[in-house]
């Protein structure tokens, strides 16, 4: 939304360095100069430590690297020679947010960017339907259109007080249900999924996540509830952003989670409703 920010403020920049070239303005322009010596030649992304360069000396990044059979500049042997004063230089400048041209304004020491990058609010959204066969990535505000249009077979409730219905929680292996609920203006996407996390065992994994921003998830509170045959089985939380995703939330437990035995003691005919209630908090 705010794309022409980042390059009108960049452009202020360069004319104050013409007009008032002080010192520490000239070590900003040494740095801009010294990241471009670490550009990969394949994909132009960073060459970051361990740095391995061929026998000429040449060096590409650590993704492209196992993809090639020689130097792509000088189609030598790649061998696996550390080349540790270019370690050294890295590690004393600061390399640019690689969504950097999305209006990321971020530049940080090499060992502090893919930690930034994951949750940098300029990266892309990626589809948030479980299962990770869709490969969409985009704008925040063209989630909602994707979903409409590629996953048209998902239904949306609205209310800030619904009954999410999972039909055949039987079926055998993986499966995941997917529902949307919307209320306080927002889209929220419930995901119930079964899967096997330790061999043999198998779990449900029941979670909602916002289609928004991390900022915008703490405004809310999830609380999903199984309840049936004089059993109640709870569980609140604040809805992940669907820039976070679900599957560290699963991996880690912080879901509701019940296993098949327990299910169908809230199953009826093996379909398992849970009561989803978003509120503001
Ligand atoms: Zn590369
Ligand atoms: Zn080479
Ligand atoms: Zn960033
Ligand atoms: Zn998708």
């Amino acid at each position: 939304m705010s794309m022409n920010r980042p390059s009108a403020a960049a452009s202020v920049n360069r004319k104050m360095i013409r007009q008032n070239p002080s010192a520490s303005q000239a070590v900003a322009s040494a740095n801009v100069d010294l990241t471009s010596i670490f550009e990969c030649p394949v994909c132009f992304d960073y060459v970051l430590p361990p740095i391995l360069q061929c026998s000429s000396g040449h060096l590409v990044c650590s993704t492209c690297r196992p993809k090639l059979q020689c130097c792509p500049t000088c189609r030598g042997p790649l061998g696996s020679i550390r080349n540790l004063a270019m370690e050294k230089v890295a590690s004393t400048i600061m390399f640019p947010c690689r969504y950097n041209s999305g209006g990321c304004g971020v530049s940080l020491p090499f060992s502090e960017k893919t930690e930034h990058e994951e949750s940098c609010e300029f990266r892309p959204y990626t589809c948030p339907c479980p299962g990770a066969s869709c490969k969409w990535q985009g704008a925040l505000d063209a989630v909602m259109p994707h979903l409409m249009h590629t996953h048209k077979s998902i239904t949306t409730l609205q209310g800030e007080d619904i009954v999410f219905l999972a039909t055949d929680i039987n079926l055998p292996g993986a499966v995941d249900w997917v529902m949307m609920q919307s209320c306080f203006g927002h889209h929220f996407m419930l995901v119930l999924e079964k899967q096997e996390k330790f061999e043999g065992h198998q779990q449900f994994f029941a979670i909602v996540q916002l289609i928004g921003t991390r900022k915008q998830s703490e405004n809310f509170v999830y609380r999903l509830e199984l309840n049936g045959n004089r059993r109640r089985l709870a569980w609140e939380a604040t809805p992940r952003s669907i820039h976070e995703g679900i599957s560290s939330a699963i991996s880690n437990s912080d879901c509701l989670i019940f296993d098949t035995s327990m299910a169908q003691l809230f199953a009826e005919n093996g379909n398992l409703g849970i009561n989803v209630t978003i509120s503001m908090c």
